[in-house]
């Protein structure tokens, strides 16, 4: 067995309605805080899903302001602004509300308040020097696990995406609550859905870092992922089944976050800075394609994960593993997102920047169990096209 470390946010709450008594949360564990940001989106901010959570901070006597400008894949620009707005309201606490755009502009606004550190110099790994503000995060989708990851993903260029990977990033506290996940689209719980199972299924097979830890916690998300997401899309004010999606898409982002994620997530991001694709899908188009040029080197632990996914799969690892690919497969026709690349505005002509670009991932690129060349990401794209 290889030596590990493994770290993760050191409370979670995985209590449906919990978020109704976060001004609970927050005085308990902080009694001397006054001024808390609440970072979210606008689309979330006008579900009225925040409101119960407001009034209870409020009936406690927190001072609330809410940064509700965060967009998908977040420019370095909406981070500085919020950075700015929270100096000047000197915020104490800082709470990210919202999917993983939301989560990962909460953890460099804690990060970069009141430091003298630029956000440039932060990129990379273990580049944050410092402390940060206390940090709460409550998903209000079941997928990124961000909530319990040290990693942020900032949008820096027209269509590059750079990671502030530190420490630092992770929460404090961390909160699960499937009342506030029970508007999210079927097609928006199946794809970030489908990328939580991805984060167990590429940390199971990483090249570094994988420990028995991260093995056990991949096993159970995929459990509660793959035994609740047809339930969750089909009948999405199923509170159980939603709260399972939440619990699952948490142990997968505790899992990567200790052993990382690989070529999906690599070959995912260029679909997602140029054609602005949400990255779950990103993620699910590429899926099947990466598994199967992956399955010389890891046919034998996809088999083991088949018998989770494909539990009738039999004979040999090569068969299981295919099961397991298939299976994934049929999952994101079932629960009806886009399946081929060419669905989202991808053409030929694109297929060329987009291998170049994924070369650029070399952080992910590295943790796959079979090296990616330029022609094999090429040839990957054009599978899925
Ligand atoms: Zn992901």
């Amino acid at each position: 067995m290889n030596n590990f470390d493994f770290r993760t946010v050191p409370y979670l709450i995985s209590q449906t309605g919990a978020a109704k008594q976060l001004g609970d949360i927050i005085t308990q564990h902080y009694p001397e805080i006054k001024r808390v940001l609440i970072v979210t989106d606008a689309g979330f901010l006008r579900t009225g899903l925040i409101a119960p959570a407001m009034a209870n901070l409020e009936q406690r006597g927190l001072q609330v302001s809410v940064f509700a400008d965060v967009v998908a894949d977040p420019p370095e620009s909406v981070v500085l602004q919020a950075v700015s707005n929270a100096e000047k309201l000197e915020i104490e606490l800082v709470v990210g509300f919202g999917g993983g755009s939301s989560m990962d502009v909460a953890k460099l606004i804690a990060v970069l308040s009141g430091s003298t550190q630029a956000l440039g110099s932060m990129y990379g790994i273990g580049n944050v020097k410092g402390q940060r503000l206390p940090l709460i995060q409550i998903p209000t989708t079941a997928g990124t696990g961000s909530e319990v990851t040290p990693i942020s993903i900032v949008t820096t260029g027209a269509t590059t995406k750079m990671g502030v990977v530190a420490p630092q990033l992770y929460a404090d506290i961390a909160i699960l609550d499937a009342e506030l996940t029970i508007g999210l689209p079927t097609k928006v719980t199946a794809a970030t859905g489908i990328d939580a199972m991805v984060h167990a299924i590429e940390a199971y097979t990483t090249k570094h870092k994988k420990n028995p830890l991260s093995d056990m916690l991949a096993r159970q998300a995929l459990t509660l992922l793959w035994g609740n997401i047809d339930e969750a899309c089909k009948n999405g004010s199923n509170l159980a089944a939603r709260q399972a999606m939440l619990l699952g898409a948490m142990l997968a982002g505790q899992c990567f976050a200790n052993a990382p994620c690989a070529a999906v997530h690599a070959l995912a991001y260029p679909i997602g800075g140029i054609f602005h694709v949400p990255h779950g899908l990103s993620n699910s188009l590429v899926l099947p394609h990466v598994l199967r040029f992956n399955a010389p080197n890891a046919a034998g632990q996809y088999a083991e994960l088949a018998s989770i996914i494909a539990p009738d799969a039999q004979g040999s690892d090569e068969a299981r593993s295919s099961a397991l690919i298939h299976a994934m497969e049929a999952l994101a026709q079932r629960v009806g997102i886009e399946t081929q690349l060419r669905q989202v505005g991808v053409t030929v002509n694109d297929l060329d920047q987009l291998a170049n670009d994924a070369m650029l991932q070399t952080r992910l690129l590295g943790n796959n169990p079979r090296e990616v060349s330029l022609a094999d990401a090429r040839a990957i794209y054009a599978a899925a096209l």
